[in-house]
């Protein structure tokens, strides 16, 4: 049975003999044990990035971004390598793990130009003889905690920003999908990062707490489900620490009776059943508007139904869940969905699945006349169940958006330029698409969402990741002009 372990600087098993079962989901079948770090673990892999800062640190900008498009062109060779470990524990379609891994190498991208995103402001002879700068430096050993769903992307967003602004990480994957983490460490140590700089530990609630409490730690990334990133922020935040927490979503798409219902119902079911689901930018909920419901609802059902679902490793548009569990606690939703009064329109219980019958399968499923009181709208199901909402008014679609608790992603359908202005002013949730279903945003601007979707203060690579790694410091200095003698007033710029 193979092993995933902790890394740093090279593999190391740790003294826990905790483990957790990895498997795939496409055959059900245990592929690997992972390693769950102790406390006493984690301690030492945080040693690591401790014992690593003050070098990488002050190792110049031109070694750094170096390293960085090192590590950015043998990523860019190997992604399908990548993909495929992805593939196998995650359960997506390879095309998927492939753009998965594309969407995280932007973000290197945007890291190779640190140097510009770094610099500082200066102000001279900001008072007579004085001179004013402002410089950004790292903050010292930073954790990133990750999800199952993107085990290449969202790390992605937050290491080589963390890293390229001289900062050493410590990782901590999901024990779902562990291994891409180890495959990203390795790459790095053939970009040529020094031994330290990134580090995982692998574990469950257990590491994560560590990490949390651990007096080094400077700053915490976090993504994952709603109720873990409340308590990550909380915890982290009482520690004295930098977080950003991500998590949990509800997304809507609206479409209003003006829209191009064709797209509309392309976008409706690729933005609901890709990955099975399971992105936290997937939309859950269709709201169509007044009379265009019963034709837009027959549209998505005939596109869903042609879906083909079985093994990511061969030729279909979707792939399983994550695990038998959440395969299980999906499906109940479309059981509770039935009794609550909702209408099946497709069920996917009972999919024709090209792939092993001991696979963690549903089919893709069309729920419509959900109401907001359906548990199928209130929670965040996480899997390939798209439930229609039918309101009479586009000022009704907005209010219904805007009472929801998350605020992650959403997106209107319309040809109405006024609508679409409308829309993206007046709707409470970080990331809108106009006519784009899953409006992930490019490397270059940052990625975040609003109300239980995202707790702090700062989003995702872009700017905002510069920010979120790097603290400010301001110089003021006077070199050569006369002091001036002894003055114990308040000193006054003149
Ligand atoms: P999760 O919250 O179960 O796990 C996330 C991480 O937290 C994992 O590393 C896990 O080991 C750790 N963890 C789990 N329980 C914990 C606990 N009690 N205490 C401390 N740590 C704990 O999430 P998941 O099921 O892996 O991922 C799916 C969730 O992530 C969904 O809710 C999805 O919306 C969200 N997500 C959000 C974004 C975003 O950008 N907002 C992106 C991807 C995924």
């Amino acid at each position: 049975m193979a092993r995933v372990n902790h890394w740093m600087g090279q593999e190391f098993a740790g003294a826990s003999t905790r483990t957790a079962s990895v498997t795939n989901p496409a055959t059900g079948a245990v592929t690997a044990a992972v390693a769950l770090a102790s406390t006493h673990d984690v301690a030492r892999v945080v040693d690591a990035a401790v014992a690593a800062f003050p070098a990488w640190r002050d190792t110049s900008l031109a070694r750094r971004t170096q390293t960085l498009f090192g590590f950015r062109e043998l990523l860019n060779t190997r992604k399908t390598e990548l993909a495929e470990l992805i593939t196998d524990e995650h359960g997506k379609v390879i095309a998927d793990a492939v753009a998965e891994v594309s969407r995280g190498q932007e973000v290197v991208e945007v890291a190779c130009g640190i140097a510009q995103l770094l610099h500082g402001a200066v102000s001279e002879n900001a008072a007579t003889g004085v001179d004013v700068s402002t410089v950004r430096q790292p903050l010292g050993p930073v954790a990133v905690i990750n999800p199952f769903n993107f085990p290449a992307m969202v790390p992605l967003w937050f290491v080589p920003v963390a890293i390229a602004a001289g900062n050493t990480v410590v990782l901590k994957p999901s024990e779902k999908t562990p291994s891409a983490s180890i495959w990203l460490a390795r790459l790095w140590e053939e970009a040529g990062l020094p031994a330290g700089v990134f580090n995982v530990v692998q574990g469950d609630a257990e590491a994560v707490d560590a990490l949390l409490r651990h007096p080094a730690i400077e700053a915490v990334s976090f993504v994952g489900s709603t109720h873990v990133a409340r308590h990550v922020y909380e915890t982290a935040a009482v520690s004295g620490k930098r977080v950003q927490a991500l998590g949990g979503a509800k997304n809507h798409m609206v479409v209003l009776p003006d829209a191009d219902l064709d797209a509309a119902a392309d976008a409706a079911v690729s933005a609901g059943y890709g990955s099975a689901g399971e992105r936290c930018m997937a939309i859950s909920v269709v709201v169509a508007v007044g009379p265009v419901a019963d034709d837009l609802v027959t549209r998505i059902a005939d596109r869903t139904r042609a879906l083909s679902v079985g093994s990511g490793r061969r030729d279909v548009d979707m792939g399983p869940l994550v695990t038998r569990e959440h395969r299980d606690r999906v499906a109940s939703y479309v059981e509770a969905t039935e009794a609550e009064g909702g209408k099946l329109v497709v069920d996917g219980r009972d999919w024709d699945v090209d792939g092993d019958a001991s696979g963690f399968w549903l089919g893709p499923t069309l729920v419509d006349h959900v109401t907001p009181e359906m548990s199928v709208y209130r929670d965040e199901v996480f899997g390939p169940v798209l439930a229609v909402v039918r309101t009479e008014s586009f000022d009704e679609a907005l209010r219904l958006i805007n009472a929801n608790p998350y605020g992650n992603g959403t997106a209107l359908f319309t040809s109405s330029g006024p609508a679409a202005r409308r829309f993206q002013n007046e709707v409470q949730v970080g990331m809108v698409g106009i006519n784009v279903p899953v409006p992930v945003p490019v490397a270059h601007h940052s990625f975040g969402g609003w109300k239980n979707s995202l707790f702090g203060d700062t989003h995702a690579h872009g700017a905002e990741g510069v920010r979120f790694f790097t603290r400010a410091k301001v110089v003021t200095s006077r070199w050569g002009a006369p002091s001036g003698g002894v003055q114990l007033g308040f000193p006054q710029n003149t």
